[in-house]
């Protein structure tokens, strides 16, 4: 039977670790660590996400402030806010949530970001850092995945991983670090994506699987070696319940560790998010 790797019990201890590194801050003098979001419209999911990541900021000690704007809100009014944000040192980092309302540019706004500041690590200047191994702030929902593989102690250098899905904010930054020099990288990265052919050739390859595709179990026992580790980042609405992009019931048996959904990754993407707020409180380095 594979291990199951918890978002629950992986980002509730990975919490008490970061409010332990808050205490000592506070206790040095420090500043306390302070995220802000800004939220437009009423989109039930992102309200749901954003009330979360506040939820997150109080149990840790951070200090949270939501900006909340209407639907009608013009892209001017969203760019204000964001030179507020920047020009404001009493906030820490701050993330802009996703999808905006038709009309907003989601890249100028993202443009607009202080990169300093940018702890979703979106921002052009973030992606070339990351890319380059410098010190900035990891995709939250990457970085999630490499902080549940550190609390399970997995390792993954000379690992063949293979990643389905290629997107800029979990498929390919999660190639990059996987296949970095660096903590949890060193493994050879392999990227997917729909035009990839014999797909199950490829991940049947895979020493570490992650399925980030957007398709309700997608991955089924003939794309998994046995003994692989399988992440899921997948969250998709099926008959009112959340599933993964992986057949979990059927894949479970043959891998060695598995996440499940609801329950994985999603909880450690809020951790990511903690994690790059905490840097920020220094600075992006
Ligand atoms: P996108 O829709 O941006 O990207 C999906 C990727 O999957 C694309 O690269 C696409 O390829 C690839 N793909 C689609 N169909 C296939 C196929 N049949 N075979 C191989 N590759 C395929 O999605 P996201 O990356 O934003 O999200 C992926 C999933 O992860 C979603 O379910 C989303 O809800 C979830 N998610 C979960 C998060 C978490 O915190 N756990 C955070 C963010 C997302 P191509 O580029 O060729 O179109």
């Amino acid at each position: 039977m594979a291990e199951l790797l918890s978002g629950k019990i992986a980002a509730a201890s990975w919490k008490a670790k970061i409010k332990q590194i808050v205490q000592e801050r506070l206790a040095g003098g420090k500043s306390r660590p302070h995220l802000a979001a800004i939220l437009v419209g009423n989109d039930p999911a992102s309200s749901a996400y954003v009330r979360g990541k506040v939820r997150d900021c109080e149990e840790v000690g951070f200090e949270s402030t939501l900006i909340h704007l209407p639907e009608t809100a013009t892209e001017a009014e969203v760019l204000r806010e964001i030179q507020q944000l920047n020009a404001n040192p009493g906030v820490s980092g701050y993330i802009v949530q996703l999808p905006l309302p038709k009309g907003i540019d989601d890249k100028r706004i993202l443009l607009a970001i202080d990169p300093e500041k940018d702890v979703d690590g979106f921002h052009p200047d973030n992606v070339g850092r990351m890319a380059l191994g410098l010190p900035t702030y990891l995709p939250a929902t990457p970085y999630g995945v490499l902080l549940l593989m550190e609390h399970y102690g997995l390792s993954t250098e000379g690992k063949h991983a293979v990643i389905v899905g290629r997107s800029h904010i979990v498929g390919s930054p999660m190639s990059i670090l996987l296949g970095r020099n660096g903590k949890l990288g060193n493994a050879t990265a392999t990227l997917t994506h729909s035009k990839t052919p014999n797909l199950a050739e490829m991940t049947k390859q895979a020493d570490i699987l992650v399925a980030a595709i957007g398709k309700p179990f997608y991955i089924k026992p003939e794309h998994v070696k046995p003994g692989a580790i399988v992440i899921d980042v997948g969250i998709n609405r099926l008959d009112e319940k959340l599933v993964g992009d992986v057949d979990f019931d059927s894949v479970e048996p043959l891998a060695s560790a598995i996440t499940p959904v609801p329950g994985g990754v999603g909880l450690m993407t809020r951790v990511g998010l903690l994690m790059n707020t905490l840097r920020a409180a220094d600075g992006r380095g």
